[in-house]
């Protein structure tokens, strides 16, 4: 049975209230330490107390999912604030590093220009799901114990999980 402590592996899909899919496990499943918050609260929640063999389809809110979203995190940067060969294109990823040291990823989500005429590039620290409803459809293929190593690091290793 799914507890704190068991590593859970997973088939799934993810969309959002469009029906579009946004995510799904690969050939593989997906495995994921229980009680770590590798996974969304909402999600993690639903499914304490399933088995293998368990289908379960989860609705998850915003506000139990990927947060919503922050206005106060989209900023528009000057693209000459950029290094001149950085791929700068919308879509593009990268992480940052804020004043008092913690790492940000930043999406950037569209490129428009100032009013002088000059390249700005709109990038929000929002996660790409903040402010989705999310539709999980999940199947529980495999219930273990964690190994002590794995308690510690907080996450899965081997297959379906870290390797390092
Ligand atoms: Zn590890």
């Amino acid at each position: 049975m799914i507890e704190d402590g068991k590593v859970v592996s997973v088939h799934y899909t993810l969309k959002n209230d469009a029906g579009e899919q946004l995510d799904a496990s690969g050939s593989e499943p997906l495995a994921y330490l229980h009680g770590a918050q590798n996974i969304v609260p909402g999600l993690e929640r639903k499914l304490t107390g399933r088995k293998v063999g368990d289908k379960v389809d989860v609705v998850v809110d915003p506000g139990d999912g990927y947060g919503m979203r922050d206005p106060r995190a989209v900023q528009d940067v000057p693209r000459a604030a950029f290094p001149p060969d950085a791929p700068i294109e919308v879509g593009a990823a990268f992480v940052v590093e804020t004043p008092t040291g913690e790492l940000m990823q930043l999406h950037i989500t569209a490129i428009t220009k100032g009013p002088d005429g000059a390249e700005l590039v709109r990038c929000d620290a929002n996660h790409p799901l903040a402010g989705e409803r999310l539709h999980f459809a999940v199947e529980i293929v495999e219930v273990r114990d964690a190994t002590d190593e794995e308690r510690v690091h907080g996450h899965v290793h081997g297959a379906g999980g870290h390797h390092h």
